[in-house]
């Protein structure tokens, strides 16, 4: 079966499938001997780009050439974009060279790859997922659909032990991000009448500036000032060329100091060979306010969910396999940590449901031959239809969406944002409001779509000193998404009943227009940032109430 699960993540992803006997397997990387794919790419020149690990390898020598952390620039407004050897290159397609190079592996084992499920952030918002899936098919791949980190570690912790109804938190610590969900899983009756496990995500926290990259610079900045101490030099003393060689060996240093207690490292100091042992209680003491940091997001997400119960902490990410952490967390819910192949379970999750999805679907394709060798798709079929009998993964809103209106009520007109769905309802979600034209004879009607996190009816937006609305809120992540354009034929009256209704599925939000008196339907359909000319004339709006 060709169905893949990808965890594109910002330092590291990673791509899996059901073996041949239905059980999640990470695809290898020989080239690197590893798991995964640096998530780093490396211009050499217009005929060469290299994803992996030999492109963080140039990170210190050729840093301009190299482009990391490109997760946190997808789908963002006003992004940046990168040039080498005369074309430009948007995060969009950076991400794509990363997904290309992990459908690489699966086309070197001799099979094909064509369906995938790719994983994102809970907190990712319309745009962010759409450059995702975009991303997938400028791959060359069917993105059958995107499921939330989280959701997708929680599918691989239950699909290994079945469990009655709980709640999860996940501590996802990586390379560059920290994530804290907590996961609902409940059972439940389908429309079928089986009993399912439903997965939810009830809140989300961290910080996506906190990761496995600040451990790595306590390190360097401890074997730099071990280096000056041995040799009796200042830091300024200390070469570039040995500032990159600490440089690239630190991340080594540190997956060893989470299997031992100790970590050597040599270091050619401006031409003399220096040896520093770093122990790993020093490497404890000199990161415990990052750890604790991380447990501040988790308390300030728990606080999110007034009287919740954790009853099972997951700990993923590749920077959970240090002990510090493990400590940190079992301190805090002791008995409740688990921790199963924390950099794979994203991208194992993804995979599991991916092969659900394709069983609903009812698109399997037979007949391929697995890694060792055999046909894989009868058993892979049925586990992911025990599987599909077992979870519901319910698709829900990652944010709240809403129209622009005027609020006429008071003395001075308010430009309001009303949310009609909000966020975590369950998807497809719908809603429908009357409104009205703001004057009579007005001629249009330009109705906003507006993205945020907040979870009130009615919002304010920001609003500049002429009164015009702003599309962005710092506390509510107000973003403009779009705009629908109402034609209103001549003379229409103040109180013709206009019907808007949004559409919200996991592929974008649909915004619908009617005219009531005259049955004309508008609509649009908002995937991406669109093209807004701003036109904040109040006679271009719809007010909330007749008169
Ligand atoms: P992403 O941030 O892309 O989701 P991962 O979850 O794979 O990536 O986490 C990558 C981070 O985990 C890197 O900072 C890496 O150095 C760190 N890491 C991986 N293995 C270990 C280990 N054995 N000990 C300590 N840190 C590790
Ligand atoms: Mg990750």
């Amino acid at each position: 079966m060709s169905t893949y699960g990808i965890d594109l993540g910002t330092t590291y992803s990673c791509i899996a499938r059901l073996d041949s006997n239905g059980n999640p397997e990470v695809i290898r990387n020989n080239e690197d001997d590893s798991n995964m794919v640096a998530s780093v790419v490396f211009f050499e020149n217009e005929n060469n780009v290299v994803v992996g690990q030999a492109a963080k390898e140039n990170i210190e020598t050729d840093g301009d050439r190299v482009v990391q952390f490109v997760k946190r620039e997808i789908g963002k407004r006003d992004t940046r974009t990168y040039e080498f050897d005369g074309k430009t290159y948007t995060p969009v397609e950076i991400s794509a060279l990363i997904l290309t190079r992990l459908k690489n592996l699966v086309e070197a084992q001799g099979n094909t790859i064509e369906d995938v499920v790719i994983t994102v952030p809970a907190y990712f918002g319309l745009e962010e997922r759409s450059a995702t899936k975009q991303a997938g098919e400028l791959a060359g791949l069917h993105v059958l659909s995107l499921i939330n980190e989280p959701t997708a570690a929680a599918l691989s912790y239950c699909a290994r032990q079945f469990q009655e109804d709980r709640t999860i938190l996940v501590y996802d610590l990586g390379g560059g991000t920290f994530d804290v969900t907590l996961v609902k899983m409940s059972m439940t009756r389908n429309e079928q009448g089986k009993d399912v496990q439903k997965i939810n995500v009830l809140a989300t926290g961290g910080d996506d500036k906190l990761g496995g990259k600040d451990w790595d610079d306590k390190l360097f900045e401890y074997i730099l000032n071990a280096c000056c101490e041995e040799n009796g030099l200042t830091p300024q003393e200390i070469e570039a060329e040995t500032r990159q060689d600490i440089r690239s060996k630190v991340e080594e240093a540190k997956r060893k100091l989470s299997k031992k207690q100790s970590a050597k490292v040599r270091i050619d100091v401006n031409g003399s060979r220096t040896e520093i042992t770093i122990k790993r209680s020093d490497f404890e003491s000199m990161t415990a306010d990052k750890v604790a940091q991380t447990m501040n997001f988790v308390e300030s997400t728990l606080q999110k969910v007034p009287g919740v119960e954790v009853d099972t902490v997951l700990l993923v990410g590749g920077s959970t396999y240090m002990p510090m952490i493990k400590n940190a967390v079992e301190a805090k819910f002791p008995g409740k940590v688990q921790q199963h192949d924390p950099d794979q379970a994203v991208a194992k999750g993804a995979a599991i449901y991916a092969s659900m999805l394709v069983v609903e679907e009812g698109t399997i394709s037979d007949g391929e031959t697995s890694a060792e060798g055999g046909t894989s798709s009868d058993t892979n079929i049925q586990h992911a239809e025990q599987l599909t009998a077992k979870f519901a993964v319910e698709d829900q809103t990652p944010r709240s969406f809403g129209p622009g209106v005027m609020d006429t009520k008071g003395s001075k007109h308010k430009y309001v944002l009303e949310n009609f769905i909000k966020i975590g309802e369950k998807m497809p979600a719908v809603f429908s409001k009357t409104y009205y034209p703001l004057e009579d004879n007005q001629e249009r009607v330009r109705l906003r779509a507006f993205e945020n996190m907040s979870t009130e009816d009615t919002l304010i937006p920001c609003v500049d000193e002429d009164g015009n609305p702003q599309a962005t809120d710092p506390a509510n992540n107000v973003k403009l998404l779009g705009e629908l354009v109402v034609n209103l034929p001549p003379e229409t009256a103040r109180n013709t009943p206009i019907k808007v209704t949004f559409k919200v599925d996991a592929s974008g939000v649909h915004v619908e227009a009617v005219n009531t008196k005259t049955n004309e339907v508008f609509e649009t359909f908002l995937r991406t940032e669109s093209d807004i000319d701003v036109d904040n004339s109040a006679v271009h709006q719809l007010r909330i109430s007749a008169d």
